[in-house]
């Protein structure tokens, strides 16, 4: 185990609470803790306990505490660790931390606590990565993916199909230190099934990001029609009902603006379509190629037609499962020849209960699988990986000479490694552990 400082932090969110968490984990941690703590010695009791006592500065009562006792190696960081709940005051919480300061600790950076679990073999990068998802995951779906990750997901099957690989690669290693002497200790008809079976295995999980993302950002969700059909009329008296936040996501090629709503729990995110809005008077191509643009990006198409005029030649080669046809302005009078329409008026607000469950149901039918793929991070690597793995077929295939073999063996070796964090740079493990709050 590596030792290092102790560290300390309020692990519950700032601010006034009826209590407020403080953690401190690392090799003095008892030590210091005790310094203060006017109760049990804490370095005598058992673990996995909690005990009352007081937080004393010399003569002066601090507040009166739990403190819950994790020893070495069974706690979150594998470290010894305290957890002191106290009055949730912001005064006696600065007070707690300056007082543990003074006795040796220090202020943990953001994601030290979990980088400290990472380092100790608590677990791997993705499921460490998963914690932090775990924590920002604010609807069911998204809770059930990162809880997944967390508790192993893929990592564990991708671990072992990685020391498949490394057995291989020993194995090709090997012949190259017999040089001259044609030896092939590597079966190369094994090999190549070896190979397929993890990148079949990369590829299910590649397919699964964008389902994956679909969870973590909202059901993208287009609303397509022709000028004047009603569709910012739609979108606001449903951004209005459902109290919609506005998230700016950055990262994009520009900064959009995209509204982002609950309907029964369900994250629904709908796609910008601005663009198409303001192509009333322009030519109606451009209108046209952006609407299908966001039909590709959607998950779900409302297909908006007022009552005029039946729209379907808008938008020609439309993908029937993501559709549903909906019929505007019905306060204007009744087109019987639209059936298998939804009937509302977004003026109005007819209908649009209706057309609520119809959206809720169309994302619960999507089938999606349990291991999703979250992390643009992952992503990366296990497309570089696959790549890596389809050079080590090609050069089964035109029997390249083993040392070229084992150089692109280890190309995947490295990537497959990055995704769990069997191989790390301090940079990486930096960029990554700082996206945590501080306390976690
Ligand atoms: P968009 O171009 O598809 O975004 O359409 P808008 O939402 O801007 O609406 C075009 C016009 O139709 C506006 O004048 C709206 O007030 C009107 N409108 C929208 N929904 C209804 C409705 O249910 N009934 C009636 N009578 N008018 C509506």
């Amino acid at each position: 185990m590596i030792q290092l400082e102790t560290i300390c932090a309020l692990a519950t969110p700032q601010g006034i609470g009826a209590i407020g968490v403080i953690r401190v984990s690392g090799e003095r941690t008892f030590e210091i803790v005790n310094k203060i703590f006017k109760g049990k010695d804490l370095t005598k009791v058992d673990s996995h306990t909690i005990h009352f006592g007081t937080i004393r500065d010399e003569n002066v009562i601090v507040d009166e505490v739990l403190v819950a006792v994790f020893k070495t190696p069974k706690s979150f960081t594998k470290e010894d660790v305290v957890e002191i709940s106290c009055h949730g005051s912001d005064y006696i919480i600065r007070y707690i931390l300056k007082l543990l300061l003074q006795n040796g600790c220090r202020m943990a950076q953001a994601g030290e606590f979990t980088q400290r679990a990472f380092l100790n073999g608590q677990f791997d990068l993705v499921q460490a990565e998963a914690v932090a998802d775990l924590i920002a995951a604010d609807s069911e779906a998204a809770h059930k993916t990162a809880m997944n990750l967390m508790r192993g997901g893929f990592s564990n099957q991708l671990k072992e199909l990685r020391d498949e690989l490394i057995h291989f690669a020993s194995l090709v290693e090997l012949e190259l230190d017999f040089g001259e002497e044609d030896v092939e200790f590597a079966e190369r008809d094994d090999l190549k099934s070896l190979i397929l079976k993890i990148q079949n295995f990369l590829k299910k999980l590649i397919d699964s990001f964008d389902a994956g993302n679909v969870i973590k950002e909202g059901v993208p969700v287009a609303i397509i029609g022709p000028p004047n059909a009603g569709k910012s009329t739609l979108l606001n008296i449903l951004l209005n009902e459902e109290k919609a936040i506005v998230t700016e996501i950055a990262g994009t090629t520009r900064d959009v603006i995209e509204d982002v709503l609950f309907i029964e729990g369900i994250k629904f995110r709908f796609i910008d379509t601005a663009g198409i809005r303001e192509t009333k008077d322009v030519v109606e191509s451009i209108g046209i190629e952006r609407s299908k643009d966001a039909m590709r990006r959607a998950e779900i198409v409302l297909l908006l037609s007022d009552n005029q005029s039946k729209d379907e030649d808008f938008i020609s080669d439309i993908e029937e499962e993501k559709v549903i046809r909906v019929l505007n302005k019905i306060d204007l009078g009744e087109n019987h020849q639209l059936v298998d329409y939804i009937r509302i008026s977004a003026k109005n607000n007819i209908g649009i209960d209706t057309l609520k469950a119809a959206i809720v149901e169309k994302a619960k039918t999507k089938k999606r699988a349990d291991t999703m793929l979250t992390n643009l991070r992952h992503y990366e690597h296990l497309m570089k990986a696959n790549e890596a793995l389809g050079e080590v077929l090609n050069g089964l295939d035109f029997g390249i000479t083993g040392d070229f073999l084992a150089q692109d063996i280890r190309l995947s070796l490295h990537h497959l490694g990055e995704i769990t964090g069997s191989i790390t740079t301090d940079d990486l493990l930096a960029n990554i552990f700082s996206k945590f709050c501080i306390g976690k």
